[in-house]
C-alpha cells in the first residue's frame, strides 16, 4: 500500500511530497504502474539532490536479504535494498571487502548500481560496475529481466549510471575482494598548492586508494592547498598489538546523531575558513604515516549521524564535476578561483583522480581526469555560482555527477540515453524541461 510522505535526499534540498510504495518480494514485485504517473526507485536516499525523488517512489529498503555467498569464487548475491554497512558486517569477519565503495557505507546495492558509484580506487579498479556479474531488473508490470554481459547485455551496460531510469534493480550478483586485515596503511602528505597536489596524485598512481581534501577558500600562491591521503589494504605485519588482536574488526555501528538542524548562521565564511585552517594545521609534519581502520579511512563522515543537519533547514547542495585529464589543471584552477572569489566556501571539498572508464558503461559519470566534490549551504546566491562553475565545466568538456546534482545545466547532465516509459524522477523531468 502506498503512503504519502514528505521526503528529501541527503542534501535536504529539494523536498517533495511523494507516494511511497515498499517492495517486499524481489521475485514478484506487485506494483501497479500506470502511464500517467511515472515511478522512480529509491534506496537509502543518500544521493544528495533530486535523483530518487518524484511523485511516486518505490522503496527497496525492505528487499534486504542475502541470497548466496561463495567464498571460493568471491561472489555474493543479495537483494537490492541491502546496505553496504550490512554487507561489511557480513563480509569483513570472513576476510572479504567491498571492491568499490563511496564515502558512506549507508547506501544500498541498488543505489550503487544505479549511480555506478566510484571510490578512492577508480584509477585502479573503475566503478562498481566492474565487479557486477548480473542483476534482476523490474522493467514494467509482470516483467523481470535478468541482465548480464551475456543476457540482455545492452540493458545491463546502460543501467549503470542511469539513476533508476531503466527500471528497478531487485537483486544483484557481484565480486568481492579478499583482505588480510580490515585496516589500511595510510600516508598523508601536505601540498601547499594545486601544482603540488597534482604532482602528488601522479606520484601515487600505484597506490590502490587515493583522495585529497582541498581548502577551497585559499587564493593566489596557496590556491589548492590540500592534503592527499593514499592507502593500501594493510597486511598483518603492519598492525600494532591492539589492532592485531582483532585484525578483521568490523566498524562500530553505534553512531552519535546530530539531534537538530543548526541555525543557518552557524555555517558562514568565517567558520568554514576556521575549519579548513584547523584541518590543514592538525597535521604537523609534511608527511605522516599510520595504520587506520577502514571506517576511518573510507567513511570518516559516517561517524556523526545526520551530519547534514549542520547546514540548517534550507539544506545544502553537493556539486561534483569531472574534467578530462588534459583540461583538469586549468579548469580546476578556474573553478577554485571562482569559489574563493565568491566567498561561498565549501566546508568539504574532495579531489580524486579517475582512470579510464570502460566505454561499455556509457551512462556512468567518470571519464579519465580529476573530479572535485564540493558542499555548499543552500542560498539564493548559490545559483549564480553554480551557473559560473557549470560554464567552466562545459568549456572544458567536463560533466556533472547526477547522484549529487539538483540544479546544474541540462547540457552537463543529460548524458543518459536510456529511458523507459514507466520510469521518471524529479531530476529527469527537470533536465528534460531545461534542455
Ligand atoms: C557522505 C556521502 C558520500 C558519498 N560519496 C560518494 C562517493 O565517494 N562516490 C560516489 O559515487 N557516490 C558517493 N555518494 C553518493 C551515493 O553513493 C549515491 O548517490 C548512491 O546512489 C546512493 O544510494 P542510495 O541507496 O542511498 O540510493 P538513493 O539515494 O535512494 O537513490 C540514488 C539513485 O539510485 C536509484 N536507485 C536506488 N535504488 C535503486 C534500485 N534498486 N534500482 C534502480 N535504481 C535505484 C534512484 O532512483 C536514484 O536515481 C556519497 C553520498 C554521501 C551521502
Amino acid at each position: 500500500m502506498a503512503v504519502r510522505k514528505n521526503i528529501t535526499n541527503w542534501g535536504n534540498y529539494p523536498k517533495t511530497s511523494s507516494e511511497i510504495t515498499h517492495l517486499h518480494d524481489a521475485n514478484a514485485p506487485d506494483l501497479k504502474l500506470s502511464h500517467d504517473k511515472k515511478v522512480i526507485a529509491r534506496g537509502n536516499g543518500r544521493c544528495y539532490g533530486d535523483a530518487s525523488l518524484g511523485e511516486s517512489v518505490i522503496s527497496t529498503l525492505e528487499l534486504s536479504n542475502f541470497i548466496e555467498f561463495d567464498a571460493k569464487s568471491k561472489t555474493i548475491t543479495c537483494e537490492a535494498g541491502v546496505l553496504l554497512s550490512d554487507l561489511l558486517e557480513f563480509l569483513v569477519p570472513k576476510g572479504f571487502f567491498i571492491p568499490v565503495t563511496p564515502g558512506t557505507k549507508f547506501i544500498t546495492v541498488g543505489g550503487a548500481i544505479a549511480a555506478d558509484v566510484h571510490g578512492k580506487n577508480h584509477h585502479k579498479d573503475g566503478c562498481f560496475s566492474s565487479f557486477v556479474e548480473s542483476f534482476m531488473l523490474f522493467v514494467g508490470p509482470g516483467e523481470i529481466i535478468q541482465c548480464s554481459p551475456t543476457e540482455n547485455d545492452q540493458l545491463f551496460y546502460r543501467t549503470f549510471g542511469a539513476m533508476g531510469l531503466t527500471g528497478v534493480v531487485l537483486s544483484a550478483t557481484f565480486k568481492v575482494i579478499a583482505i588480510e586485515t580490515s585496516f589500511i596503511y595510510q600516508e598523508s602528505i601536505k601540498a601547499s598548492n594545486l601544482d603540488e597536489i597534482f604532482a602528488l596524485f601522479e606520484d601515487s598512481a600505484e597506490w590502490k586508494y587515493t583522495v585529497a581534501w582541498i581548502d577551497c577558500l585559499q587564493k593566489g600562491k596557496s590556491l589548492g592547498r590540500s592534503i592527499i591521503m593514499r592507502g593500501e589494504s594493510a597486511s598483518l605485519d603492519k598492525l600494532n598489538k591492539k589492532q592485531a588482536k582483532n585484525p578483521l574488526k568490523v566498524h562500530d555501528d553505534r553512531i552519535k546523531n546530530i539531534p537538530f538542524f543548526f541555525p543557518s548562521f552557524v555555517l558562514n565564511t568565517l567558520s568554514v575558513k576556521l575549519f579548513n585552517w584547523a584541518y590543514y594545521l592538525k597535521q604537523f609534519r609534511k608527511k605522516e604515516t599510520s595504520v587506520v581502520h577502514y571506517d576511518q579511512f573510507f567513511y570518516p563522515l559516517d561517524s556523526i549521524g545526520e551530519w547534514n543537519k549542520i547546514y540548517g533547514k534550507p539544506g545544502f547542495i553537493q556539486y561534483q564535476f569531472v574534467l578530462p585529464l588534459e583540461n583538469s589543471k586549468a579548469g580546476m584552477r578556474a573553478i577554485l578561483e571562482e569559489i574563493a572569489n565568491s566567498g561561498l566556501g565549501s566546508f568539504l571539498a574532495v579531489l580524486k583522480l579517475f582512470g579510464k572508464n570502460d566505454s561499455r558503461f556509457y551512462n556512468s559519470f567518470p571519464i579519465e581526469g580529476y573530479t572535485l566534490a564540493l558542499d555548499f549551504k543552500y542560498s539564493k546566491k548559490l545559483s549564480g555560482l553554480v551557473e559560473r562553475m557549470d560554464q567552466i565545466v562545459l568549456d572544458n568538456g567536463g560533466r556533472i555527477y547526477r547522484a549529487k546534482d539538483c540544479m546544474s545545466r541540462a547540457e552537463l547532465t543529460n548524458y543518459i540515453k536510456a529511458e523507459s516509459d514507466w520510469f521518471g524522477s524529479l531530476q529527469s523531468e527537470r533536465i528534460t524541461m531545461k534542455s
